[in-house]
């Protein structure tokens, strides 16, 4: 008789902790995929700054891919995201953002928005970024993304990389997400001194290298040129009348 009248709380109980359970696993059916893709291919890489492993761990990459590559939102490759453009490899992602060294204060600015992504992975770590994107769709999908997932501290300009964002310089790290075959003037005139710029050199196509510009505290540049890498081309915008 006793027993039975603790059924129904019994049962009670074991619907709220279904419910409990799957509420859980709705908030973030990502989020093991996303801790296999930091520990196997960053990590293991040898990415080790706990701020950047951290944000890796907490972007939701797989709403930055479309719809139809969701199911390879963390494989260890870049992806397509139309206008023939792709969201880098998700250990480039972590290596360039490492390579800035950031501590958390300072003003980032990105050239190539693209899907958003790095600019979401930089938002996280540093105080503000600025993210310059010329394609005009991209740049609209990117900025309507970023806003509606809540990362207040960037902001994304539709235009030319090449300018850089001379309103809000100096930045104390720059990164260009595009090849160019040399470090852009403007971009370096944007850098604040002891800031940092990495860029991948190289022609379309072509042999690259990511390239680390550091602006010394007396404005002198020292340039180290890194790893081999692969890069869709930073597109040169003619000037206007010509
Ligand atoms: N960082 C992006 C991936 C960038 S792919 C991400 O996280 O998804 C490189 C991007 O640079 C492309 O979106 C391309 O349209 C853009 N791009 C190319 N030339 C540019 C230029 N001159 N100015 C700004 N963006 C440019």
């Amino acid at each position: 008789m006793h027993q039975r009248r603790w059924l129904p709380i019994l049962a009670v109980l074991l619907a709220l902790i279904a419910w409990a359970t799957g509420a859980r696993a709705q908030e973030d059916p990502w989020r093991a995929a996303r801790q296999r893709m930091v520990s196997q291919q960053i990590q293991a890489r040898g990415v080790e700054d706990a701020r950047v492993l951290q944000a890796m761990e907490r972007v939701p990459r797989h709403l930055f891919v479309p719809p139809a590559w969701l199911a390879s939102a963390h494989a260890d490759h870049a992806l397509p995201i139309g206008q023939g453009q792709t969201i880098s490899q998700p250990f480039i992602v972590a290596y360039m953002t490492e390579l800035l060294a950031l501590k958390g204060g300072e003003r980032v600015l990105e050239i190539g928005t693209g899907s958003g992504y790095q600019a979401a992975v930089l938002s996280l770590i540093a105080a503000e970024v600025y993210s310059v994107e010329l394609v005009p769709e991209l740049c609209q999908e990117a900025a309507q993304r970023l806003a509606k997932l809540g990362y207040a501290n960037v902001q994304v300009r539709c235009g030319d990389g090449y300018q850089g964002w001379p309103e809000a310089a100096p930045f104390q790290a720059i990164m260009v997400t595009a090849a160019a075959p040399e470090v852009p003037p403007l971009l370096v005139e944007q850098l604040a001194p002891g800031g940092r710029l990495l860029l991948p050199r190289g022609p379309a196509g072509g042999l690259q290298f990511l390239v680390l510009v550091e602006k010394t505290l007396d404005g002198r540049l020292v340039t180290r040129e890194l790893d081999p890498v692969r890069f869709v081309p930073l597109v040169g915008v003619p000037p206007t009348g010509q």
